[in-house]
């Protein structure tokens, strides 16, 4: 231990709770200079490109000698060790198939054991017989097992212990680390016990103080717990570490986020009329108690005059659409703008059509059928024609349009607003909730919009907390009363009788007027799943099972639009199709169609899975439904049952009624409340699903730290970081800190953390 390491240096001039860290030691040594080529092969395959890097890959498990016995006390079954002295060495090529027998007798002072190696190799024989010499002392171990009444141990471990380590040492844990390629456990440990040498020069993270208050060990000394623990508790006291540093440095980016909130301005979004009022007056509803308080919560956190973050999380259908017009008009009432965008154009389409709707008369500014104090709508996507987009931007920027409804584009397009005062991002199922660092000083004059970031999945609090650490989370828990709600049910696809009846069903349905989704996992057969723009990621992966395909039907969009056409049980209903690669004039007018009722049965890709509001559609097919992770299936399914009538769902699979996709397609199908599966979710893929890869930069690469498991880990690192950085906002004094966070920063997405 080098004395600089525990010195604490007080700057006298500054605050004295800033206590300076240790300042940037020598730069830690490069990889290649410490390193073997061989050694450097490994741990690069491991991903490791630095010192810092590599002690921080955790060993997968740890080889722990069975406690020591007498030979004459071993019972077969148990692990054990035992100090004993090689007598004999024998081998002989193997009877039944190729290469060698090695016998190996020893010895203690109250008995014999023999030690089995079946080796394939010959040079394997040569290379254990140059350490079990007879007469060589050894810590043998593993598990005791007997042959014609004689103890043995087959392909035992051992460790020769004249002239090398003590039997303490011997019976240390020895780390077993993951491995990539052709490289060879021992040659990772010596990797790793190299690059250990050097871990006194590592730039500490976490600060000494907060390391003391946690009773965690510095971190050098938990590295070496980790990688050299002496007994198997070291290990978690190192890991212990590890994972508090994870946790703290992402807070401290929260806390700094929350620092610079708290001195941005944003503008108060304080009037409560007239449209707010006007809007209620209008509505075919009213709001649910659950909807009235939400409500209320957003109403108290966007008057302030710093920006806002706010989480809402709400099941399908539970009505969270109204609520951001509610929470935008507020933001036009009070004289700025507000702009909503959804993950697709589809999306953004519909929201147009529904706000355009529920507003009427207060949405037609300047028009002959609108009233005094109206304002406008306008949607802005991708794909509008080059005159129409600019007379829109137009309308923006000077302030005309109160109201933008686009896809989440908009943020990364530079669109200029008068007055940006509100942004609301309808994200569903996903938490890119990153990039919505992109609208700062995007308002007024430098000021920041507030922004309410809505989903339909929920997560426990302490996820949310490392997740989203910087935001209010609200929970609408209540539907809306008009839901008819859905069944959902399991088909399998392989028994005809069940596969006749869901369509008769499906036909049944659309004669009693009625309208269907079939939602296909691809466009056209063979291919990938549709992904177009959507960020769904879900699709595919999950235990198809492994079937061959051969007899089944066509799976794709297109094949199975063809397919059902000529389908007598369907004989006589309206067809059309929806997918990601058809134009968007093909797309708005089969969208259009359906709504309009002039389709009998949509057949689709999950273009549909988020928000399509269709509310006189009751059936839905889901074609190999095992394709489809839980949020994703409990979103498409949310798409019928949405208007009076009930839904049903047909989840159609070809996976084998016994395996566990089926038994996992039968949960679901169980299970309404969509926060039971967000939590089933979450228990079989990890929170690192939920966040999605591609806007989740920020929790990407988090090692140690289980989001769900590790409630107090977060919840510590999270005051302890509040209170660093309220310190010392720029982590001036903490250079180690200023650097993990600015690497954590910049491995997430490039384009969403600049700001
Ligand atoms: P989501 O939360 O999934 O976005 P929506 O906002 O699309 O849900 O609402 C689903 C449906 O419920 C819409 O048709 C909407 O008009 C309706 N709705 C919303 N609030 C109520 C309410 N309080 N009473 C009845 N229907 C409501
Ligand atoms: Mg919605």
């Amino acid at each position: 231990m080098s004395e600089g390491r525990i010195d604490l240096v007080l700057p006298s001039d500054a605050d004295p709770l800033v206590v300076q860290d240790r300042p940037a030691a020598p730069a830690p040594p490069p990889l290649d200079v410490i390193l073997s080529g061989k050694e450097l092969t490994a741990v690069r395959a491991l991903g490791a490109v630095d010192l810092d890097g590599l002690l921080r890959i955790a060993p997968r498990r740890y080889v722990v000698p069975g406690p020591l016995a007498r030979i004459a006390d071993i019972t077969a079954g148990e692990e054990i060790s035992a100090v004993v002295t090689v007598r004999d060495v024998r081998d002989r090529p193997m009877r039944a198939r190729r290469g060698s027998l090695l016998l190996v007798t020893v010895e203690d002072s109250s008995g014999p054991l023999t030690l089995t190696f079946f080796l394939a190799r010959g040079h394997l024989v040569e290379y254990h017989r140059r350490f079990l010499r007879p007469g060589v002392r050894i810590l043998v171990s593993g598990t005791a097992g007997e042959h014609r009444g004689e103890p043995q141990i087959v392909h035992p471990d051992y460790v020769v212990l004249d002239d090398g380590p003590t039997i303490d040492e011997a019976m240390r844990p020895v780390p077993v680390y993951p491995l990539r390629g052709k490289t060879t456990q021992k040659t990772m440990r010596a990797a790793f016990a190299t690059a250990l040498e050097h871990a006194d020069v590592l730039t500490p993270v976490v600060p000494e103080t907060v390391l003391r208050s946690q009773g965690l060990p510095p971190l050098a000394e938990a590295l070496r717990l980790l990688h050299a623990p002496r007994e198997e508790a070291d290990a978690q006291r190192g890991l212990a570490h590890l994972r508090f540093e994870e946790a703290f440095v992402l807070q401290a980016i929260f806390a700094q986020r929350r620092a610079a909130d708290d001195l941005t301005p944003a503008p108060a979004l304080t009037a409560a009329g007239p449209l707010q009022i006007r809007l209620r007056e209008r509505l075919p509803f009213t709001l649910t108690a659950g909807q009235e308080q939400v409500t209320e919560q957003i109403a108290e956190r966007i008057a302030r005059d710093r920006p806002t973050s706010v989480l809402l999380e709400g099941d399908v259908g539970s009505g969270k659409t109204v609520l951001a017009l509610l929470a935008m008009l507020r933001a036009v009432d009070s004289g700025h703008q507000a702009a909503l965008l959804a993950p697709t154009e589809v999306l953004a389409e519909q929201h147009h059509r529904t706000i355009t709707e529920l507003l009427g008369e207060l949405g037609r500014a300047g028009r002959l059928d609108g009233v005094p104090e109206a304002t406008s709508v306008r949607l802005l996507t991708g794909s509008q024609r080059t005159a129409d987009r600019r007379r829109t931007l137009l309308d923006v920027v000077s302030g005309e349009a109160g109201l933008v409804i686009g896809t989440h584009a908009l943020l990364t397009e530079g669109v200029e607003f008068s007055s940006l005062g509100l942004v609301v991002i309808d994200e569903q199922h996903r938490f890119g909730v990153d990039h919505r660092r992109a609208l700062r000083r995007r308002g007024a004059d430098g000021s920041s919009p507030h922004v309410i970031v809505m989903t339909a999945t929920p997560i426990p609090r302490s996820a949310a907390l490392a997740i989203v650490g910087d935001l209010d989370v609200l929970t609408l828990t209540e539907m809306p009363a008009r839901r008819a709600g859905t069944e959902s049910f399991l088909v399998p696809e392989r028994l005809p009788a069940w596969e006749d009846r869901m369509w008769r069903r499906v036909a049944e349905e659309v004669r009693t007027g009625r309208q269907a989704f079939v939602v296909c996992p691809r466009i056209i057969d063979g291919e990938a799943a549709d992904g177009a723009g959507q960020g769904a990621g879900g699709a595919g992966g999950e235990g198809a099972g492994g079937q061959t395909e051969g007899a089944d039907p066509p799976r794709g969009v297109e094949q199975t639009l063809e397919r059902l056409a000529a389908d007598p049980r369907l004989a006589g209903l309206r067809l059309g199709m929806l997918h990601g690669r058809m134009s968007t004039e093909d797309k708005q007018e089969a969208m259009r169609a359906m709504s309009g009722g002039e389709l009998d049965v949509l057949v689709a890709t999950t273009v549909i899975e988020v928000g399509v509001d269709v509310p006189n559609a009751s059936a839905m097919v889901i074609c190999d439904a095992e394709r489809f992770g839980i949020s994703q299936l409990h979103q498409l399914r949310g798409r019928v049952g949405r208007g009076e009538h009930p839904g049903i769902v047909f989840l159609a699979t070809t996976a084998p009624p016994e395996s566990e996709a089926a038994e996992h397609l039968r949960a679901i199908a169980a299970t309404r409340d969509g926060f039971e599966l967000a939590r089933l979710d979450l228990e079989r893929r990890g929170v690192g699903d939920l966040v999605g890869t591609r806007q989740s930069g920020l929790h990407a690469t988090l090692r140690h730290l289980d989001m769900l498991a590790d409630t107090d880990v977060v919840d510590a690192a999270r005051q302890q970081a509040a209170r660093v950085v309220e310190h010392d906002p720029d982590l001036d004094a903490h250079p180690g800190l200023a650097r993990a966070v600015a690497d954590r920063l910049r491995d997430a997405d490039p384009d969403v953390e600049r700001t």
